[in-house]
């Protein structure tokens, strides 16, 4: 999917429930990137698995990066070009550079980024240009780095439902038409898998930071969080990394070797150590655009 994998983290984690976790049933209507609308959805094989799909959770995650970034971020849900920050600076760019491709750079901020973008591929320009939102979760013009498995529950679970009576008590406000059941899941341990792909160290520890914002109960999942609903705990951490290519030969101990690859398996604490120096949230960190040199790990 990238022109070339240079590495990728393959983090492995649960998410144990700590509170009821809201059901909804018609997860099509839903947008999923609401900070809390999201859902949970229920799979109907010969058992009932309750499922907290790789987009809803992608849609969490990203809004509470936004929220982090404030003006630094782009309005992704706003797909209107004229409006779209991201989208907006990405063809600025575009058609300064299709129009005067020749001709002489003035000094100013604009024309200077502009002519160390001349050297960049379309992929990478892109990616410069954009918010580190959309760096780390994708736009329209840009991949995603970060890939969610949708999470399934393990053996185990437990879902619980209340009459409608119940429900107008809990959720107040929030009454749904034609919806006279309230499921919701009891107990649950839910194992999830997130991929990110050719990432800049900032990237992971964007995700360790917002593991932990799960755990102090900041991020939640399903609905009626404002209820208490939707809490969860991150445990059994494991993250295996892999350096490609002309990465691959600069792997430090450890890892084991392939053809391909080296390899790596991390816990939580480990990754955590060593990244401890790193500030997602740092315009430095945003800027960088090769991956050379993103080895600590
Ligand atoms: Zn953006």
């Amino acid at each position: 999917m990238f022109k070339k994998l240079l590495n990728q983290a393959i983090v492995n984690f649960e998410l144990v429930t700590q509170s009821p976790l809201y059901i909804k049933q018609n997860t099509s209507l839903l947008d999923p990137t609401a900070f809390d609308g999201t859902y949970i959805s229920c799979y109907l094989d010969e058992k009932r698995i309750p499922i907290i799909p790789g987009t809803s959770m992608k849609g969490v995650f990203r809004s509470f990066f936004e929220k982090l970034l404030g003006d630094e971020a782009c309005n992704i849900l706003d797909t209107r070009q004229e409006s779209n920050k991201c989208l907006k600076k990405i063809k600025e760019f575009e058609k300064k550079l299709k129009s005067d491709n020749n001709k002489n750079w003035e000094s100013n901020e604009f024309d200077k980024e502009l002519e160390k973008l001349k050297s960049f591929s379309s992929g990478k320009r892109n990616y410069y240009l954009s918010c580190p939102a959309c760096k780390v979760f994708g736009s329209q013009r840009l991949k995603s780095r970060m890939i969610f498995d949708d999470a399934k529950a393990k053996e185990g679970f437990k879902i619980s439902s209340r009459s409608s009576t119940p429900i107008d008590r809990i959720s107040g406000a929030a009454k749904e038409k034609g919806l006279n059941t309230f499921e919701y899941v009891d107990w649950g341990v839910f194992e999830g898998k997130i991929t990110l792909v050719s990432f800049f160290n900032w990237q992971l520890k964007l995700l360790l930071e917002i593991f932990e914002a799960i755990d102090e109960g900041i991020l939640t999942f399903g609905g009626y969080s404002s209820k208490g609903f939707g809490r969860m705990k991150v445990q059994n951490v494991k993250i295996k990394i892999r350096y490609y290519g002309e990465m691959k030969d600069k792997a430090k101990d450890g890892y084991t070797q392939n053809p391909l690859f080296a390899e790596k398996v991390f816990e939580h604490k480990e990754i955590e150590k060593k990244l401890q120096s790193i500030n997602f949230l740092d315009k430095n960190q945003w800027e960088k655009v090769e991956l050379e040199n993103e080895q600590i790990l």
